[in-house]
């Protein structure tokens, strides 16, 4: 997850606010910071996952607040990296589709068909 910035810092894994259009305030926001001249860049994991949500945004165009970290898979992973820098990210990625593997088992048992369709989708965005 470490990448070098164009000037040749270090850059390193931060989690933003973000407000999008001056209305919708983003929250959870995987952002790649140098550490030398400050630049800024979305984590190239989520940037699939936040042009999806902004999409949706321009359509819905609704004040508040937006979790990321709901809507994003690896945003969520990211999160948790964030937190837990000691834990190698490969590890809470595994961790984490562990959970939503459990949670489909639920789904499937109680026979949640929408539930079940839903955790498919996160998988999908993690595998
Ligand atoms: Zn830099």
């Amino acid at each position: 997850m470490e990448k070098r910035c164009c000037c040749g810092g270090r850059m390193v894994l931060t989690i933003r606010n973000v407000v999008y259009q001056g209305s919708v305030e983003i929250e959870n926001v995987p952002v790649l910071s140098c550490e030398r001249c400050e630049r800024n860049e979305i984590a190239e994991a989520v940037k699939d996952d936040l042009k999806k949500l902004l999409d949706d945004l321009s359509c819905a165009a609704v004040p508040g607040k937006v979790n990321f970290e709901e809507v994003s898979e690896w945003a969520h992973v990211l999160v948790q990296y964030a937190e837990n820098a000691h834990v190698p990210l490969r590890d809470m990625l595994g961790e984490r589709i562990d959970d939503l593997l459990d949670l489909y088992l639920l789904a499937k048992t109680l026979n949640d068909e929408d539930w079940m369709r839903e955790i498919q989708g996160r998988l999908k965005q993690v595998i």
